[in-house]
Protein backbone atom coordinates (compact mmCIF):
# COMPACT_ATOMS: atom_id res chain seq x y z
CA UNK A 1 0.00 0.00 0.00
CA UNK A 2 3.06 2.52 0.91
CA UNK A 3 3.92 1.88 -2.29
CA UNK A 4 0.99 2.91 -4.40
CA UNK A 5 0.45 5.49 -2.02
CA UNK A 6 3.98 6.51 -2.79
CA UNK A 7 3.59 6.36 -6.65
CA UNK A 8 0.22 8.35 -6.37
CA UNK A 9 2.23 11.44 -4.36
CA UNK A 10 4.92 11.48 -6.70
CA UNK A 11 3.15 11.37 -10.00
CA UNK A 12 0.30 13.79 -8.84
CA UNK A 13 1.57 16.29 -5.98
CA UNK A 14 -1.07 19.42 -5.55
CA UNK A 15 0.18 22.04 -4.43
CA UNK A 16 -1.26 25.20 -2.59
CA UNK A 17 0.45 28.57 -2.92
CA UNK A 18 0.97 31.34 -0.38
CA UNK A 19 2.69 34.84 -0.40
CA UNK A 20 3.59 35.51 3.29
CA UNK A 21 4.99 38.68 2.29
CA UNK A 22 6.66 38.75 -1.01
CA UNK A 23 6.89 41.95 -3.27
CA UNK A 24 4.72 39.13 -6.12
CA UNK A 25 7.89 39.00 -8.35
CA UNK A 26 8.45 35.08 -6.93
CA UNK A 27 4.69 34.40 -7.46
CA UNK A 28 4.60 35.76 -11.19
CA UNK A 29 7.00 33.18 -11.82
CA UNK A 30 5.75 30.29 -10.16
CA UNK A 31 2.47 31.46 -12.63
CA UNK A 32 4.68 31.70 -15.20
CA UNK A 33 5.14 28.11 -14.31
CA UNK A 34 1.47 26.79 -14.35
CA UNK A 35 1.23 28.98 -17.65
CA UNK A 36 1.79 26.93 -21.39
CA UNK A 37 4.82 27.81 -21.64
CA UNK A 38 6.31 25.72 -18.83
CA UNK A 39 3.15 23.81 -17.77
CA UNK A 40 3.89 21.81 -15.37
CA UNK A 41 0.52 20.20 -15.03
CA UNK A 42 2.00 17.34 -17.48
CA UNK A 43 3.91 16.28 -14.81
CA UNK A 44 0.45 16.09 -12.27
CA UNK A 45 1.84 19.11 -10.33
CA UNK A 46 -1.97 20.47 -10.03
CA UNK A 47 -2.72 24.20 -8.11
CA UNK A 48 -5.40 23.79 -5.37
CA UNK A 49 -7.46 26.37 -3.94
CA UNK A 50 -7.44 24.40 -0.48
CA UNK A 51 -5.17 23.86 2.30
CA UNK A 52 -7.47 20.72 2.75
CA UNK A 53 -6.21 19.03 -1.06
CA UNK A 54 -3.02 20.38 -0.98
CA UNK A 55 0.56 18.06 -0.47
CA UNK A 56 2.63 20.52 -0.88
CA UNK A 57 3.07 24.34 0.40
CA UNK A 58 4.77 26.73 -2.37
CA UNK A 59 5.13 29.88 -0.12
CA UNK A 60 6.97 33.12 -1.47
CA UNK A 61 8.30 36.18 0.51
CA UNK A 62 9.39 37.04 3.66
CA UNK A 63 7.39 35.71 6.39
CA UNK A 64 5.75 39.34 7.55
CA UNK A 65 4.16 39.65 11.04
CA UNK A 66 0.90 40.20 9.48
CA UNK A 67 0.91 36.78 7.76
CA UNK A 68 2.73 34.61 10.17
CA UNK A 69 -0.50 32.99 11.59
CA UNK A 70 -2.37 32.57 8.30
CA UNK A 71 0.78 31.04 7.28
CA UNK A 72 0.90 28.77 10.15
CA UNK A 73 -2.63 28.13 9.91
CA UNK A 74 -2.47 26.72 6.31
CA UNK A 75 0.16 24.87 7.13
CA UNK A 76 -2.12 23.16 9.64
CA UNK A 77 -5.15 22.32 7.62
CA UNK A 78 -3.31 20.77 5.07
CA UNK A 79 -3.15 16.17 5.81
CA UNK A 80 -0.07 14.42 6.37
CA UNK A 81 2.06 13.97 5.30
CA UNK A 82 3.02 17.67 3.69
CA UNK A 83 5.90 19.52 2.29
CA UNK A 84 7.04 22.88 2.40
CA UNK A 85 8.99 24.67 -0.47
CA UNK A 86 10.10 28.04 -0.02
CA UNK A 87 10.57 30.11 -2.99
CA UNK A 88 12.80 32.91 -3.61
CA UNK A 89 15.85 34.84 -1.59
CA UNK A 90 13.11 36.45 0.88
CA UNK A 91 11.85 32.84 1.91
CA UNK A 92 15.08 31.88 1.89
CA UNK A 93 16.43 34.53 4.61
CA UNK A 94 14.01 37.65 4.75
CA UNK A 95 15.99 39.20 1.71
CA UNK A 96 15.76 42.69 0.68
CA UNK A 97 13.49 42.95 3.29
CA UNK A 98 15.99 41.11 6.15
CA UNK A 99 16.21 43.03 9.06
CA UNK A 100 12.66 45.19 8.80
CA UNK A 101 10.48 45.45 11.37
CA UNK A 102 7.74 43.87 10.73
CA UNK A 103 9.06 40.72 9.12
CA UNK A 104 9.56 37.60 10.90
CA UNK A 105 12.47 36.29 8.54
CA UNK A 106 12.87 33.82 6.32
CA UNK A 107 9.97 31.05 5.95
CA UNK A 108 11.94 28.51 8.32
CA UNK A 109 11.83 30.88 11.34
CA UNK A 110 8.06 29.54 10.85
CA UNK A 111 7.99 25.90 9.18
CA UNK A 112 10.08 23.77 8.42
CA UNK A 113 10.87 24.07 4.86
CA UNK A 114 11.54 20.33 2.93
CA UNK A 115 13.09 22.45 -0.11
CA UNK A 116 15.01 26.29 -0.90
CA UNK A 117 15.15 27.57 -4.27
CA UNK A 118 17.02 30.55 -4.16
CA UNK A 119 17.04 33.52 -6.82
CA UNK A 120 15.36 36.91 -6.75
CA UNK A 121 12.99 36.16 -8.41
CA UNK A 122 14.44 32.31 -8.97
CA UNK A 123 13.16 31.49 -12.99
CA UNK A 124 10.61 28.70 -13.81
CA UNK A 125 13.24 26.21 -14.25
CA UNK A 126 14.52 26.50 -10.55
CA UNK A 127 11.02 26.37 -9.25
CA UNK A 128 10.42 23.01 -11.43
CA UNK A 129 13.99 21.83 -10.40
CA UNK A 130 13.16 22.08 -6.40
CA UNK A 131 9.70 20.53 -6.91
CA UNK A 132 11.55 17.68 -8.52
CA UNK A 133 13.95 17.41 -5.72
CA UNK A 134 11.34 16.97 -3.84
CA UNK A 135 9.62 14.44 -6.03
CA UNK A 136 12.88 12.36 -5.79
CA UNK A 137 13.89 12.33 -2.57
CA UNK A 138 9.69 11.22 -1.88
CA UNK A 139 10.43 8.51 -4.08
CA UNK A 140 13.44 6.88 -2.84
CA UNK A 141 11.11 6.73 0.63
CA UNK A 142 12.71 9.93 1.93
CA UNK A 143 11.68 13.45 2.89
CA UNK A 144 14.18 16.10 3.28
CA UNK A 145 16.01 16.24 6.60
CA UNK A 146 13.87 18.45 8.66
CA UNK A 147 15.02 19.86 12.29
CA UNK A 148 12.02 21.42 13.50
CA UNK A 149 8.52 21.42 15.03
CA UNK A 150 5.05 23.58 14.58
CA UNK A 151 3.97 25.32 17.65
CA UNK A 152 0.06 25.46 17.48
CA UNK A 153 -0.73 29.61 17.34
CA UNK A 154 -2.84 30.34 20.72
CA UNK A 155 -6.37 29.75 20.27
CA UNK A 156 -6.23 27.77 17.42
CA UNK A 157 -8.64 24.62 16.72
CA UNK A 158 -7.16 21.65 14.84
CA UNK A 159 -9.52 21.05 12.12
CA UNK A 160 -11.35 17.51 12.50
CA UNK A 161 -9.93 16.63 8.56
CA UNK A 162 -9.34 13.08 7.76
CA UNK A 163 -5.29 12.07 7.49
CA UNK A 164 -4.18 10.95 4.88
CA UNK A 165 -1.28 8.41 5.09
S1 LIG B 1 13.08 37.08 -3.69
FE1 LIG B 1 13.03 38.95 -4.97
S2 LIG B 1 11.26 38.66 -6.29
FE2 LIG B 1 11.03 37.20 -4.60
S3 LIG B 1 9.78 38.24 -3.06
FE3 LIG B 1 11.94 38.68 -2.57
S4 LIG B 1 12.39 40.63 -3.59
FE4 LIG B 1 10.53 39.83 -4.52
Amino acid sequence: MDKIRTWARVNSPWAIHFNSGSCNGCDIEILATLTPRYDVERFGIKLQGSPRHADVLICTGPVSLQAKDRLLRIYWQMPEPKFVIAVGSCGLSGGVFHGCYNIVHGIDEVLPVDVFVPGCPPRPEGIIYGVAVLLEALKSGKRPERTMTVELPAGFEMPQAEVRQ
